[in-house]
């Protein structure tokens, strides 16, 4: 008997890379090991060494296929001496954790999204070639009026529990066709393996019921909430301790780290951190409690209990979590250290 692996990697398309995957049958018993691909197809490569490495580092049950077969992680590695691509971002978010790990840095993330028709790239929900009813009534709304989409949210939640992946919930979103899903708390690492097969697993239910799924940064222009990864993170400290809560949000604005952090935030940020829409301005820093208009929020319940975690407002949803992690691990962490 056999079983399917599908390998799944990150490519190197820009500005915002994507997935890929595709499929190994392999005898019951047999281990999905190392792998290749051609990376000239990938931005990953030239034609004349294009092979790349696909090493395996993380592995769930495929709960679209179910039975034993799995849905296979990779690292993309040289051919030269198996070092990191340099589009393997992950590589960089085990090092900080490694480096920091003692802290246990946890990530909550808020991946938001929208569902596009295919054909047109007009949001769901949209009438075709206009526009909906202002913003108001769409966010957690329900109802036929309000909502599209929904059965590819209630497929995909069911699929990442199935594959055991750390989904915490799902919420519809301010505009029509937009909503989110949060993976966390985890670590460093696990927080971008989990949301890259988030992701992979919601762009397949996606397929199923015939609408793209986008993670664009702004996907209408005008008076439409932009699609965020707004990012919890805490660390042992900051879980005991409003002192550390506190330093960790101004960590994040010394000087010279507001650009470090948004040059690694996704593509496209100026056009969504315009300083409406429940963001701060991307040229501004701050933090404050409850503030949805500040890059960095501390949670109203965070400030009651006096420790917690605090949320950085201003990634990108097509931002890369493996970057945004490895960013936030090293500023926080340094400056708790
Ligand atoms: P919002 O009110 O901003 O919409 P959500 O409920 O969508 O918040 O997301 C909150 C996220 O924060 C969840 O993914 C949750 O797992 C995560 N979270 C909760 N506690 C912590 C913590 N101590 N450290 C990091 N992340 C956390
Ligand atoms: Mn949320
Ligand atoms: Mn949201
Ligand atoms: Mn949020």
């Amino acid at each position: 008997m056999v079983y399917r692996a599908e390998y799944i990697w990150i490519d190197g398309t820009e500005p915002t890379a994507e997935i890929r995957s595709k499929t190994k049958v392999l005898a019951d018993g047999d281990d999905p090991g190392i792998w290749g691909f051609d990376g000239s197809s990938t931005n990953q490569a030239t034609g004349d060494n294009s092979d790349v490495v696909l090493q395996p580092v993380f592995q769930c049950p495929d709960p679209i296929r179910g039975g034993n077969n799995i849905l296979v992680l990779c690292e993309t590695s040289l051919t030269l001496d198996l070092s990191p691509h340099p589009t393997n971002t992950r590589a960089a978010a085990r090092e900080a954790l490694k480096k920091y790990g003692d802290q246990e840095p946890w990530f909550g993330l808020e991946q938001e999204y929208t569902m596009l028709d295919p054909v047109t790239g007009w949001p769901a929900g949209f009438p075709a070639g206009g526009f909906p009813a202002p913003q108001g009534p769409y966010y957690c709304g329900v109802g036929a009026v309000k909502i599209r989409g929904r059965e590819i949210v209630e497929l995909h939640t069911g699929w990442c529990i199935d594959a055991g992946l750390a989904i915490s919930g799902t919420n519809a979103e301010v505009m029509p066709g937009q909503w989110e899903f949060q993976i966390g708390p985890v670590d460093t690492v696990t927080v971008g393996d989990h949301l890259w097969i988030a992701r992979y697993l919601l762009y397949r239910a996606g397929e199923e019921h015939g609408l793209e799924i986008s993670i664009a940064a702004k996907p209408m222009k005008g008076d439409w909430n932009g699609a965020g990864m707004h990012t919890n993170f805490s660390t042992n400290a900051m879980r005991e301790s409003y002192e550390a809560v506190e330093k960790a949000a101004q960590s994040m604005g010394a000087p010279g780290k507001p650009e470090e952090h948004l040059l690694g935030y996704g593509a496209g940020i100026e056009d969504r951190l315009t300083g409406a829409h429940e963001t701060q301005r991307y040229d501004q820093f701050s933090y404050g409690v409850s503030d949805r208009g500040a890059s960095v929020r501390i949670p109203w319940q965070v400030a009651q209990d006096q420790k917690g975690y605090i949320e950085d407002r201003r990634p990108n949803a097509n931002a890369d979590p493996y970057v945004v992690a490895t960013l936030m691990t090293n500023t926080c962490c340094e400056a708790l250290a």
